[in-house]
Order: C-alpha cells, then structure tokens, then sequence
C-alpha cells in the first residue's frame, strides 16, 4: 500500500501525539488505578481524534476510512485503552447515529460526542444473546409518546462513564432481527442503572458493565431510525466498527513486534545477542510477513467501504478476522522472545498480550466473521 502526503501526515501526528502524551508511567498508572485521564481524552478531542471520520457539518473532520485506520492503528501501537477512547465516537458511539440520525438527533447528540462533551456507547449485547443477537428479549413497548424499555444489556463498554447508550430492544417480539429498534437512552434517565464494572483480563482503564433498563421511558424523539429497522443499523455499524478493531490489531502487533525486535538485539545468552539464532530471527520475519499481509487487508477493506463496493462486508469480517487472530499470534510470539521477562508487568508485552485477548473476541467473534465470510461465498 503506497499511501498519500494526507495519510502519511496523519500518520506522522498521530504517532507523535501517541509517543508524547501515552508514556509509560501515564500507562503504568491507567493500570493501577482503571482511569484513564480525562486530559488525554480532551487533547484527542481537540486534535480532532474524536471525530475523524464524522462529517464536517457534525463538528468532525470527515475523513476517509483509512486516515481512520491509521489513527486507531498508530494509538492501539501504544496503547488499545487509549485507542478506544478515540474509537468509540467515530464507531459504536456515532455510527449508529450516522447510520439513521435525524439532523435534529446528529446535532444533538454527534456534535457534542465529536467535542467529548458527551460520551455514547452502544448496547446490543445481552446475558443470553451474544453472537445470536437478534434474540435479545429487552423490550420497548409503546405508550403514547414514549416507549417502556425493559432488560439487560452485558458488557458494555465504556457505560458506567456514559451519558447516553444506543439501547437495541425489540419493539416486535414475533419478528426476530425484523422486530428489532433502536433508542437513545439517557443513562441518567430514571430506571437505567449499570452493573458491577467487570473485572477484565486487559484493556484496563476503559470500564465495562451492564446497563439495566426497568421501565425506561423513552420519548419517539429519541427512536433511531424507523421502528423493527434496528438490526439493519447494528450490523452496518458493526461493518464499520470491525474494521476499528483491525485497526487496532495491527497498530498493537507492530507494537509487540517493535518491542520484539528491539529486546532480542539486546538480551545476550550463550554469549550473543538471541536475534543471531534463527529460530528467534526467522520469528520475527514469520511476525513481520503476518503483520503486512495484515496490513493490506485492513487498508483494502477500508478503502472498499469508502467506495461503498458490493463485498466491502464481507472483506471487513476478512480484515477483522486475519488482522485480530495475527495479532493474538504475534503478541504471544513477542513475549516467548522475551522469555522470564514478557510474563512481567514492567514489559510492555505483557499488557499487550492481554489486551489483544479480546480482539478475536468482540464486535463479533472469529467464528461469527468466519459465518459472515463464508454465507457471502456460498450464496
Ligand atoms: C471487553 C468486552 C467489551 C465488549 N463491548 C461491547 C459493547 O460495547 N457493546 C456490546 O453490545 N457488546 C459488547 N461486547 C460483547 C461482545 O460483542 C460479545 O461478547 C461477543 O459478541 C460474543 O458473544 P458472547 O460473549 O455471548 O459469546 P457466545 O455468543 O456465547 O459465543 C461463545 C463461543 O461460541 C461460538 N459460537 C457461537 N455461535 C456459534 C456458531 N453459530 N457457530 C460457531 N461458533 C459459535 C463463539 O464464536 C464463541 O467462541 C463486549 C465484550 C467484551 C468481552
């Protein structure tokens, strides 16, 4: 992939941003503490970090998918919490707000989500309905103006700091994913709680719970898109949003393979640098081949939804799939480079092995991308 002045610059940026303001000790803290500073999320809004790929007219700088993916791939390289922080307003926050916002709505609520005044996060997932969304049993039934939501959405990222969750809740329960709508709901609004904050394996720092909903009243105002046409819009974000968790497994890949290549010239044993043997160099070559065929999937992809191409889905569920499994690959390859050493917190590589865990894992698993994969070539 060759890419333009524009692409390079942001590249550029972006990685000086990420080296300057995510230092080690800001890092070692987020994990001490699960906060992340709220400073660095106003420095990314004021970048512009926050609304890179939202139309102009929304406070964004409307840019295309891959000046995106160079964004999230350049922070995930040195943090994946700090990559979600300036994710979510450009993918599950404003994507299904994008998808089927009314201008009223946009302005409302994608405006100020571009400028971190408010922070939205995206409610599908629910105890009994993971890879199987569409048998979600919260309900929103109608009563006059308003609608009643009723149920429990699971691991929800970023909810117990939000203000607003897209809820999806079926407005029809004997129409499956056809009876499926999606709300705008103020996590202040009275009978939205949140869950425990889950105790995770990575990503620490970016809270995770349950948002209960009993007897929510939402106003039609606050209805996204038409009513039962709310799967429609949960699987068009999810297009957009795997291809932010490719980008994400290919900027923290070539983190673990830089920290890689840089520990193996330095550890000496049996009295030479352990990157003179090849099982250790051919590795990183395997590391490195991976990751670039990686690369050129996600930038593909990226470029296909831009130029909205028939099997641009299908090739996201690729990116997603290749670039998320390598990632995992690669990161468990740096810290066997690392010996003792990787299985020790002060060694990036540690971190970035858990964090990558979940990339395989949501926004739809590996096996779901494979079910979207292979339904597009057998049909
Ligand atoms: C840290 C984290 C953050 C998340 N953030 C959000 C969020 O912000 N919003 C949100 O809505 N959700 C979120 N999720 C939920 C996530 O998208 C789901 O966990 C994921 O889609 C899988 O659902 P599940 O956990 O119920 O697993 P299940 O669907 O129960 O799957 C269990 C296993 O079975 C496999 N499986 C299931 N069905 C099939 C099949 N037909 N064929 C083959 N294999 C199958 C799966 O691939 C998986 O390996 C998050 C999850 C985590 C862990």
């Amino acid at each position: 992939m060759i890419f333009d002045a524009k692409h390079e610059m942001i590249r550029k940026l972006v990685r000086q941003f990420a080296e300057t303001e995510l230092t080690t000790e800001v890092l070692d803290k987020v994990e001490e503490t699960g906060e992340f500073p709220e400073e660095i999320v106003e420095k990314m809004a004021k970048c512009g970090f926050l609304g890179l790929k939202i139309p102009r007219e929304y406070g964004g700088a409307g840019a295309d998918t891959l000046a995106y993916i160079i964004m999230i791939e350049e922070i995930a390289r040195v943090s994946a919490v700090a990559s979600l922080y300036a994710n979510t307003p450009n993918s599950l926050g404003g994507g299904p707000l994008m998808q089927a916002g009314t201008p009223e709505q946009l302005e409302k609520y994608l405006r100020p989500s571009v400028e971190n005044k408010v922070k939205i996060v995206f409610g599908l997932t629910e105890p009994g309905a993971g890879s199987d969304s569409a048998s979600m049993v919260t309900t929103a039934v109608k009563d006059g103006d308003y609608y009643i939501l009723n149920g429990r959405k699971c691991f929800i990222s970023g909810a117990p700091l939000a203000d607003y969750c897209i809820v999806y809740a079926k407005t029809d329960m004997t129409r499956g994913n056809k009876g499926i709508s999606a709300f705008i709901v103020d996590m202040k609004a009275p009978g939205v709680s949140c869950g425990k904050h889950e105790a995770k394996m990575g990503l620490v720092g970016y809270a995770t719970s349950d948002v209960v909903l009993e007897d929510v009243r939402v106003h039609k105002s606050d209805m996204l898109g038409k009513e039962n046409m709310g799967f429609i819009n949960a699987m068009k974000t999810l297009d957009g949003g795997r291809l932010g968790v490719s980008a994400q497994s290919i900027g923290l890949a070539q983190g673990c393979l830089d920290e890689a290549i840089k520990y193996s010239k330095e550890r000496i044993q049996f009295g030479k640098p352990i990157c003179k043997n090849q099982a250790i160099a051919f590795m990183l070559a395997d590391m490195a081949t991976k990751l670039t065929a990686a690369k050129e999937l996600v930038y593909m992809a990226a470029q296909m939804k831009d130029k909205n191409d028939p099997n641009a889905s299908m090739y996201c569920s690729m990116a997603k799939y290749f670039a998320s499994e390598t990632c995992n690959e690669i990161a468990a390859k740096a810290v066997q480079i690392h010996g003792g050493y990787g299985y020790i917190k002060e060694y990036p590589v540690e971190r970035k092995y858990r964090d990558c865990r979940v990339f395989t894992i949501y926004e739809g698993t590996s096996q779901v991308q494979q079910m979207v994969i292979s339904g597009n070539l057998l049909k």
